[in-house]
């Protein structure tokens, strides 16, 4: 997958991450993602939905995704999110409360400011 490099001055504006990640992500824009999502992380890469790429509280929220991927890994990220949304529909939450309740999302808002 390709994608860009945030620039010099951008990764200085993400300081509420490790600069190690604001250094390594690579943003990829696409033409499409799941109805309601304007980006999603995987690992180092930020898909961002055409026409989001310049959205700096989106870039700032994935980050933290970025930084919980390379410190959980794949298993323990995916792990940790596929429960909590499972905890959350068994309680009762609709789609989008559960998806708002999952730990790894809750911690991404707060860190981010979005
Ligand atoms: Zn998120």
């Amino acid at each position: 997958m390709v994608g860009r490099a945030l620039t010099a001055d951008a990764q200085v504006r993400y300081a509420h991450v490790d600069a190690i990640d604001a250094a390594r992500v690579r943003i990829v824009v696409v033409p499409w993602l799941q109805p309601g999502i304007a980006a999603m992380t995987l690992g180092r890469f930020v898909l961002v939905r055409g026409g989001n790429e310049q959205r700096v509280g989106l870039i700032a929220h994935e980050l933290v995704h970025v930084e919980q991927w390379r410190e959980l890994g794949i298993v323990k990220f995916l792990m940790r999110y596929v429960r909590d949304y499972l905890h959350g529909r068994r309680a009762g939450l609709d789609h989008w409360a559960a998806y708002r309740a999952i730990s790894l999302e809750a911690e991404a808002r707060l860190r981010s400011g979005s």
